[in-house]
């Protein structure tokens, strides 16, 4: 038996103004053929536990990409046309087929189009045919298309967010399907959907609404409901017509239960939509009650998020911390190439003025003018201690470390995704030892708490406002949860 591998993992971000060509997956991970096993082989990534279950069951492996991007706005048309037409020229040339195993993030957005994973998937069946199994794994935060479910056998979810089960997702996907080519199961996949998001703040798995719903999915399996039973609070922050909140469900040769299943798990979910609000403070409450408490306090600027698609260079709390707390000891990381230049060239132990921040992206605030010591520099490399990108593979290039009276400002050249506080430790910086820290996430500084951390969540206008009401929309149609309201639960597709 033959199966061939796909990997093409990205998390767009409309109301974000960066794009991703080439070079940005390069910088993460950018394979073809047989350079996708040795680049991916050890990782934490679904694509190589999808390759290790094939293995491993004695299937034989044809691998054609492992491509990861990050977050950010749309991918460039130019570098998805050349994924495909690459994903199409070796799909031909290997001729039949057993099956295929993709891993997709499944919120892809490009420049002119809307549903990637589902054209991809598309152009997949329609080469190999209706009979060889198609499976893949998927973000927590997919936005899952009925393209997408018409085209693929076997869809399955992250069950964790923090997202700290990546490599056990692309197990499991990859054992139905193993399941699939042996003829023993014969899944039947449905997908549910409600025409709304649920903040992404409010959506950690191990506590609130998302744990009642995580626990119900394997119930639901365990009672053998579904083989699989997935949800997705789906990536909110895509000014895009056809999207919401999604149940899925993949159960044996029985498509009726699949879809009872799929539409259980995502009436769960909206029946809980009002839980995932958290209290949230503009950036300079969060500063000013941080201040007033005994450190380290960690501020969760959500508007930012690099993991969710923002550059990483709005600078509402770095001008909040400069005004009203500028001698306390701080940390916060901006995202500014031309601030790192000019401090390579001044050197180590220079002072200078600079503008910081906001060279991206100027609509939520400008620059703050800033006279810094540069304290160290360094080429941005760094390991992440676990998540999907676990290993050697941080790269925030060049950077430097600014100091303004108590405020130690982590500039870098490239956006990166946080996990822990793995950037920071690189230069230096330990956020115990320091009054206030800043972490430019919604969720994964939780992986940083300890039970005596004191957080504040910073909301406000931003690529990733935590809040779905600050943004405008306007792809979108109306009517929408939370925008609006309704009488009854507002399926799409029915
Ligand atoms: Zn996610």
């Amino acid at each position: 038996m033959k199966v061939a591998v796909i990997s093409f993992e990205y998390e767009g971000n409309t109301f974000s103004l960066t794009r991703a060509g080439r070079g940005e997956f390069e910088r993460r991970l950018l394979a073809f053929d047989g350079d996708v096993l040795t680049r991916t082989a050890g990782r934490a990534l679904a694509v190589t536990a999808g390759c290790e279950v094939l293995a491993a069951a004695g299937i034989g492996i044809l691998p054609i990409v492992a491509a990861h991007g990050g977050s950010g706005g749309a991918v460039e048309d130019g570098f998805f046309d050349e994924i495909l037409a690459h994903v199409e020229r070796r799909l031909r040339e290997a001729g039949p087929l057993d099956g295929v195993f993709l891993a997709l993030h499944g919120a892809m957005v490009c420049e002119s189009h809307d549903d990637p994973e589902g054209e991809l998937l598309e152009l997949v069946r329609g080469i190999v045919g209706p009979d060889a199994p198609i499976a893949s794994s998927l973000d927590l935060h997919a936005n899952v298309t009925p393209r997408m479910v018409g085209n693929a056998d076997i869809l399955v979810g992250y069950e964790t967010y923090p997202h700290d089960d990546v490599y056990a997702t692309g197990e499991r996907a990859a054992r139905l399907l193993v399941r699939a080519l042996r003829r023993e199961i014969s899944p039947r996949l449905a997908i549910r959907r409600i025409n709304g998001f649920v903040p992404v703040i409010g959506g950690a798995t191990a506590e609130g609404p998302m744990a009642e719903v995580r626990a119900m999915a394997r119930e639901m399996e365990r009672a053998g409901e579904a083989l699989c039973v997935s949800y997705f609070p789906v990536q909110p922050w895509l000014d895009i017509p056809d999207i919401g909140i999604c149940g899925l469900a993949v159960t044996d040769g029985d498509p009726g239960a699949a879809e009872l299943a799929a539409t259980r798990i995502v009436t769960a979910m909206w029946n809980r939509r009002r839980d995932f609000y958290l209290p949230h403070h503009t950036a300079r409450e969060a500063v000013q009650d941080a201040a007033a408490l005994p450190g380290p306090v960690l501020l969760s600027d959500s508007p930012d998020c690099v993991g969710g698609g923002s550059s990483g260079d709005l600078t509402q709390v770095l001008a909040a911390l400069a005004e009203l707390a500028p001698d306390l000891d701080s940390a916060v990381l901006i995202v500014d190439p031309a601030a790192v230049a000019a401090a390579g060239a001044a050197g180590v132990g220079a002072r200078l003025t600079l503008d910081i921040g906001a060279g991206k992206d100027r609509r939520f605030g400008g620059p703050v003018r800033l006279e810094v010591q540069v304290e160290h520099l360094g080429d941005g490399r760094f390991s992440y201690d676990g998540g999907p990108m676990a290993g050697p593979s941080g790269n925030m290039g060049p950077c430097a470390v600014l100091r303004h009276k108590g405020i130690r400002i982590l500039a870098a050249t490239h956006p990166t995704y946080d996990y822990g506080d793995e950037q920071f430790r690189s230069v230096g910086i330990d956020w115990r030892q320091l009054h206030i820290a800043v972490f430019k996430n919604p969720m994964n500084f939780r992986n940083l708490l300890r039970p005596d951390t004191t957080w504040i969540g910073v909301s406000g206008a931003g690529p990733t406002a935590p809040r779905l009401e600050d943004l405008e929309w306007h792809r979108k149609p109306r009517p929408f949860w939370p925008l609006d309201d309704f009488e009854t639960t507002p399926f799409l597709d029915s």
